[in-house]
Parts: C-alpha cells; structure tokens; sequence
C-alpha cells in the first residue's frame, strides 16, 4: 500500500492492491480476549481494576495500514507527490469482556479506555515524523466494523486527514477574524438556545450539529476551551463521571435509533512536527477546540450522485435531537 495525494484537492489516499480484500478471513476465536494470544504485540495497559489482568490495552493491529518502520520516502512524479505509508495502526481493546460494549460498560471502564486512549496519542505524537494521531471507532456491519470485540482503532500519520485539516483551517480562520474559539462560540449559542442539546453532564456537552452530514449526527465536546482531548483527558476530575457517562449515553441515544456508528476523535495535530516552525498551527492551542463526533448509519434508499458530494441528512438536527432526548437509557 502507498498513499498518493489528490493534486486538485490536496487529499492523501491510501491506495494499492490489498492481498487481504481478496478473501476476507472469518473470525473464529477472538484474538483479543485471551490474554494468552501471543501473536498479539501488547503497546501500552491500564492499571488493573480488581480482579481482571488489564481493563483496557492498545495492541499492534494484526494487518496495519501504517507500519512504524521505514523511512515516508516522499517523493514526487512529475506532478503527482506519494510516499510510503509510514505511521502506525494500533486496535484499542476497550474492555476485557466479550461483550462490555462502550455504551452497557461501567464509568469506570469507560474512563480507563479514555485514559489508555489518552496515554496512546500522547506518546504517539512524540514521534517527530507524526503529524496527526486519530482514534475512531467503527460498529456494525454497515459501518465497516472489523473486530467483534469491543475495539476502537488508532491510525498515527504523517500528514493531516482531510476532515480534520479542514476543521484545522476554519478555526484558525475564524480565530483570526473574531479572536475567538469558533467551537466555543458555537457551544455558547447552543446552551443559550437549547434547541440541539441532547445532554450536558458537568464540563461536557452532547449536541446534535446544525448541519449534520448524516441523520442523529451527534457530537461530544468539553466545555471549557480545550485544543486537545489527550492533554487534559488524562488527569481531569470530572473525566469519569461526566465524560464517560456521557459517551455512554449518548451512544445508547444512538443505538436506540441504529446500531451500526462511527464514531471518531478529534483532537490538535502533533506539534513537534517541523511543520510547525512554519507557523502553521501557531494559534492551535487557541483556535482548536477538541470533540468526539458520532457518525449514525441509517439505512437509507439509495440516493443519487449529487448527495454524495452535498451531505444530505434527511432527518433535521431539530427533530434528531428530540429522539434522541427521550430515547429510553439506562442509568
Ligand atoms: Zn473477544
Ligand atoms: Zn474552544
Ligand atoms: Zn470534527
């Protein structure tokens, strides 16, 4: 696999003839329940809870799209820029268990898989090469899911993902022209008009976006500024009983209208990178503003070409966020 940037839209793409596409292999045991799998390369844990080995661990993923070894090779052809896809792929087992999926897990796992998660961007970014670190999380067979265990999934890259980029320059945009947190503005205007809040729990707020991409299109964000989730997601009070909780509720809001997710993080690029030298996130602490976006996947007719390049939500936030209110959650 290579990754070839786009020269019209600047957008990297990993691309090339994957061996493994030809036939997906079933899985049969689990590889991340037993703790004695030992084809898997074990990076980081938490601190056991009583009565289990680990409550949350990030492994190497058994057939990475990035690998850490190696040198990027950036180079061009004629007008077309590629390099090899250095970085690294790392699978986060949430929970121990089989079946403690993120939204029936207590706080106190959910805050131990927030922690590891933290702990792995941290250390990830400290690579120099490394520009932007995701974690994303994929859920039922309409959304790509790979793994049944509850696993969440950390791609470490040396270049910013389109998405994020684009949020990266908009809020530095909007910094300059207004001095302020675009994101923040928004939750203010939010919390005045509580018309798309779902749920505000301590520092952190579940709202439904006034544009969504995609119908129930939920996001999670702190309240106070903050530019990167792995930064304070580490050692914040309020981490276990407003942000997990919080997560946990909002996909049981979620799940009560469909199963199948993503759901992805969001957080500051890698500011050790050389790039920055050129000033190009020199406001990032100040114009970016971390969150989890929650992405539904509601089977939906087949829509025509046009939607695919204009986002197309045929449910409005307005009505998404009163379902999603009073969907039936438990604790
Ligand atoms: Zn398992
Ligand atoms: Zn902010
Ligand atoms: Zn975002």
């Amino acid at each position: 696999m290579e990754l070839r940037k786009d020269p019209i839209t600047r957008s990297w793409v990993i691309t090339g003839d994957d061996p493994s596409e030809a036939g997906m292999r079933p899985e049969s045991a689990c590889r991340f329940c037993s703790d004695a799998a030992p084809s898997l390369q074990v990076i980081a844990k938490s601190p056991n809870a009583p009565g289990v080995a680990w409550s949350a661990r990030s492994v190497v993923h058994p057939t990475p799209l990035y690998r850490i070894e190696g040198e990027p090779g950036r180079r061009g052809d004629g007008i077309y820029d590629c390099m090899h896809s250095v970085g690294a792929h790392e699978v986060l087992v949430e929970n121990p268990r089989h079946d403690r999926h993120l939204w029936i897990a207590s706080d106190d796992e959910i805050a131990h898989f927030l922690r590891v998660a933290a702990e792995r961007i941290l250390d990830l970014k400290r690579d120099p090469r490394i520009k932007y670190v995701s974690l994303f999380k994929d859920y039922g067979k309409n959304a790509g899911q790979e793994f049944s265990h509850p696993t969440s999934q950390i791609t470490a890259t040396m270049f910013v993902p389109r998405r994020v980029l684009y949020e990266l320059r908009a809020g530095r945009e909007y910094f300059v022209s207004k001095e302020r947190c675009v994101f923040c503005d928004i939750i203010q205007q939010e919390e005045r008009q509580a018309q798309r809040v779902i749920e505000v729990r301590g520092d952190y707020i579940a709202l439904c976006p006034y544009a969504p991409r995609v119908p129930y299109e939920a996001w999670i964000m702190p309240r106070y500024h903050d530019s990167s989730f792995e930064r304070a997601g580490l050692n914040r009070p309020g981490l276990r009983t407003n942000l997990a909780a919080l997560l946990r509720r909002t996909l049981q809001r979620v799940r009560s209208v469909t199963e199948d997710f993503h759901l992805v993080l969001h957080t500051s690029p890698s500011s050790l990178h050389p790039s920055k030298n050129l000033g190009y996130w020199k406001t990032i602490d100040e114009d970016y503003h971390w969150h989890i976006e929650i992405l539904p996947v509601v089977q939906s007719k087949a829509r025509s070409y046009t939607f695919k390049e204009v986002y197309y939500s045929p449910v409005s936030s307005e009505t998404a966020v009163k379902q999603l209110r009073e969907a039936k959650i438990d604790g």
